[in-house]
């Protein structure tokens, strides 16, 4: 039951759709484990966002099991800020649960710079 709702959740979400295809994005960059593209709505001059591929609804979902997955993840951020050149500096976020300001229920990470950040972040 608890696998058969994870498969119903990943046909309904967003970024699997994207992952797959099904919702058109720009590839910034692809392997066996993740995809990045840009945020349709940037909030930063480079606004990039970082998916697993496999549906993970948030950081919560995760646990020690997922480390190699989250450390990739963020290999994945610091070589897509080289590429976007962010050399003078960039933010990483992952907005967690209602609270958090997580509006899609998959795992991402958002790569914003070629601005100043601010802090606190609101
Ligand atoms: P969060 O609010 O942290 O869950 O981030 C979700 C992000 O997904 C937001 O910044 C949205 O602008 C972005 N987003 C929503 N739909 C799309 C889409 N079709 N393509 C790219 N980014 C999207
Ligand atoms: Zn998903």
């Amino acid at each position: 039951m608890i696998e058969r709702r994870g498969i119903l959740d990943a046909m309904d979400c967003l970024f699997c759709k994207i992952v797959a295809g099904k919702i058109p994005s720009k590839k910034l960059y692809e392997d066996e484990l993740t995809y990045a593209f840009p945020d349709i709505n940037p909030q930063a001059p480079t606004h990039v966002l970082i998916v697993p591929k496999k549906h993970i609804a948030s950081l919560v979902k995760t646990d020690a099991g997922d480390k190699d997955l989250l450390g990739h993840l963020l290999d994945v951020a610091r070589e897509q800020a080289k590429e976007q050149k962010l050399g003078n500096g960039y933010r990483v976020v992952i907005n967690t649960g209602a609270n958090g300001g997580q509006t899609v229920d998959h795992l991402h990470l958002h790569l914003l710079g070629g601005r100043a950040m601010h802090w606190p972040p609101g």
